[in-house]
């Protein structure tokens, strides 16, 4: 019988018992050998009771001096224990009279739980226990594992089918195969696998407990590599799908982009000359682009997105321009027609909240290539819409797209009979050896300048009694010609409560604040009126504008130069900086208060001061990642990294280069065993990546 059986298959494993075990993602039997232990117990050696410590597990072994029932504020039974070296109790709240019973003074004991200093000296609670009549036991030979549990299911059921199943795997070794190959074991010097397994639900009594602890063992590390080196592959093997297909040639489309460049008021930073010249050369390819740009907000990456559009409209193809929400796409419909009617492009918009026959409209002048740019949301790509040529998908602020819908995209332009190029867009800025294991599909580009005269936005945290202060400065900012945000956080995750108590804060500021105008703009007003507000903030008619975290991206009004973050514990670091980015876009110092209510965990405090003293997004990423984690600071659903099994990404990062190495290396010298080390990890998973 093979490791993939279901574990119903092992003895005495019934229903009942595997859905329990479906809790902790046992399903087959190999599922079981990669269930590691959270840490150990030495039950390998007897201690002596004098050299017992407190707060540590131990094996003792003593005879019975005494043994009460003891009547203080809880009942007890008390039982001494002695060994020559000291004397020990054990206590217990709970007992029968048959247990009272087998105490009886001599008898020789052999108990194993945690010390712990109480009224008689050395205790143990309620430990483990069994009487030794004339031949002792032996001693366990390995360090016994306790593994993540769930109710219902105790460690020693556990433990006893782990063992099945390593008894199983001892049987038929070649059941659980070593997928790397033996030169890229030695040359990146890994042990074996089932060593490694073996090792670790087996330890010998002298593993070192804290390395293992800390996740540190060459055992563990061997495991989380190979499941690091399965993710990776996996991704990568997404890239290849996607680029055995053809996609257009864009090439020589410098005379629109010409023209484009004349028009802009600025010239380009050196890093978005730099960046586009690496975007030029993927689409001078009949592959198709996989590209991610990472720029700090305020880096000037929709420039950069533009200028690939215009090659793709000089290429005879249509671009695609999609933004995470209904506003950030408005924002950039605007800014396209802006720039790029007068280049005598047309640009068509399309949302969810599109219907009716505006929506057919669009959909006809897309499907017959009459609209050459396309900006909107994740609406278009939805199955009813077709394009006549798309060549390029632009795809701004990209830890919301997942692998799914890069792969789905493939779809998109296969009228032609052709992939479109991608090119995706974040604000994150994730430390690169991250960003090239959790996207790994995608080649990376960094717009690592901020454009000239960009003056760094202060930062203060103020506890809420100060609000009329901070209400007074907006009074004065204003008087100055100047504009101001006022953003209210989430509460509670209830979208609704969030914009009932943004009506609630504008209110209260257009009473505090009558000589000004103030605009409101939250997730659940409609698209049109959203428009409205916003553009009438960005022409200046409103001083103020109180807003959800929708203006979360790319809102840009440079003469904005104060924003107050009412709560802003409840956000992360990466999603401050982002609001933050908002303001600090003009020629005049601007300012962000953290209008925070006290009193503030040390987390916070310490958050807080972070953003505080640093405006460098990578580095507030990186902190951000110390404090959260990169399954939150990535964005967990669409990356999947935090439903590894052993790995940590946080942990684990120095392994990250390797990882790197590995897949390459094994790409190269063994590309046939890829796929089974992708379905060991991320097994069905990976299926579906395969179905689209
Ligand atoms: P983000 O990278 O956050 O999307 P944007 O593309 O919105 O940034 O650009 C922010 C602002 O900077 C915009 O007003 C844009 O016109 C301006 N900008 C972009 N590139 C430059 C540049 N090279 N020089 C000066 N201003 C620029
Ligand atoms: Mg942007």
């Amino acid at each position: 019988m093979s490791l993939d059986a279901p574990v119903t298959e092992l003895a005495g494993v019934g229903e009942a018992l595997a859905l329990k075990l479906a809790r902790l993602r046992i399903v087959q039997i190999a599922d079981l050998l990669f269930h590691l232990p959270l840490r150990y117990q030495d039950r390998t050696r007897i201690t002596p009771i004098g050299t017992l410590r407190a707060g540590t597990e131990a094996v003792v072994e003593g005879e019975v001096s005494a043994a009460e029932v003891i009547r203080g504020r809880r009942r007890s039974l008390l039982v001494r224990l002695k060994d020559g070296s000291g004397i020990l109790s054990l206590r217990f709240f709970h007992f029968s009279p048959a247990q009272q019973q087998q105490f009886v003074k001599g008898v020789q004991v052999r108990c194993f739980g945690e010390a712990r200093a109480g009224s008689t000296g050395l205790e143990i609670y309620h430990p483990e226990y069994r009487l030794v009549q004339s031949e002792a036991p032996p001693v366990d030979e390995h360090l016994t594992p306790i593994y993540p549990a769930t109710e219902g299911l105790a460690q020693p059921r556990l433990r006893a089918l782990i063992q099945q199943a390593l008894k199983r795997l001892a049987e038929a070794p070649d059941a659980l195969p070593e997928w790397i190959p033996a030169t890229l074991r030695q040359r990146f010097r890994l042990p074996g696998l089932l060593e490694a397994l073996r090792y670790l639900h087996e330890p010998p009594p002298d593993a070192p407990q804290e390395v293992l602890a800390a996740g540190r063992h060459p055992a563990q590390r061997r495991l989380a590599l190979e499941e690091l080196l399965a993710h990776q592959l996996s991704l990568r093997q997404v890239r290849l799908r996607i680029q055995t297909d053809g996609a257009p040639k864009l090439a020589g489309s410098g005379h629109l982009q010409a023209r484009f460049l004349i028009q802009l008021p600025f010239s380009l930073t050196q890093a978005q000359r730099r960046v586009l010249d690496e975007i030029g050369r993927d689409l001078e390819r009949e592959v198709p682009m996989l590209r991610l740009v990472q720029g700090d907000v305020g880096s000037g990456k929709t420039v950069v997105a533009a200028m690939a559009v215009l090659a793709a409209v000089a290429g005879g193809c249509q671009a695609a321009v999609m933004a995470p929400t209904e506003i950030l796409a408005e924002q950039h419909f605007r800014q396209f027609r802006t720039w790029l009617e007068p280049l005598g492009i047309e640009v068509g918009w399309l949302a969810g909240k599109l219907k009716g026959k505006a929506r057919g409209d669009t959909k006809a002048a897309i499907a017959d290539g009459r609209a050459q740019v396309v900006v909107g949301t994740h609406a278009l790509f939805q199955d009813d819409v077709s394009f006549q040529r798309l060549g390029l998908a632009v795809i701004d602020e990209q830890h919301r797209f997942g692998v799914h819908q890069r792969l789905a995209l493939r779809q998109k332009g296969e009228n032609g009979g052709l992939t479109p190029h991608q090119l995706i867009m974040t604000a994150t800025p994730i430390p690169r050896t991250l960003a090239m294991s959790a996207y790994a599909d995608l080649d990376l580009s960094v717009i690592d300048e901020l454009p000239p005269g960009r003056t760094p936005v202060h930062t203060v945290a103020v506890p809420d009694e100060r609000r009329p202060e901070v209400i007074e400065r907006i009074r004065s900012a204003c008087a100055e010609g100047r504009q101001a945000y006022w953003v209210c956080t989430l509460i509670e995750e209830s979208e609704a409560l969030t914009c009932q108590a943004a009506e609630v804060t504008r209110d209260t500021l257009t009473e505090a604040l009558p000589a000004l105008q103030i605009g409101l703009v939250h997730g659940r007003m409609k698209a049109a009126e959203k428009g409205e507000v916003m553009d009438a903030f960005k022409c200046g008619e409103l001083d103020l504008l109180v807003a959800t975290t929708v203006i979360e991206v790319g809102v840009d009004v440079p003469n904005a130069s104060l924003m107050i973050i009412e709560n802003p514990e409840r956000l992360g670091l990466s999603q401050l900086h982002q609001l933050r980015g908002r303001v600090g876009r003009g020629r005049v110092d601007s300012y962000c208060v953290l209008l925070y209510h006290p009193p503030l965990s040390h987390h916070s405090r310490e958050r807080l001061g972070i953003l505080r003293d640093t405006t460098d997004g990578f580095k507030v990423a990186e902190k951000d990642l110390e404090l959260r984690g990169p399954g939150e600071v990535l964005g967990t659903r669409q990356t999947g990294l935090a439903q590894m099994k052993i790995a940590d990404l946080e942990r684990d990062r120095d392994l990250l280069d390797t990882v790197t190495a590995l897949a390459t290396a094994l790409l190269e010298e063994a590309p046939d065993v890829a796929p089974a080390l992708i379905q060991r990890w991320l097994g069905d998973e990976a299926g579906r990546y395969g179905q689209v």
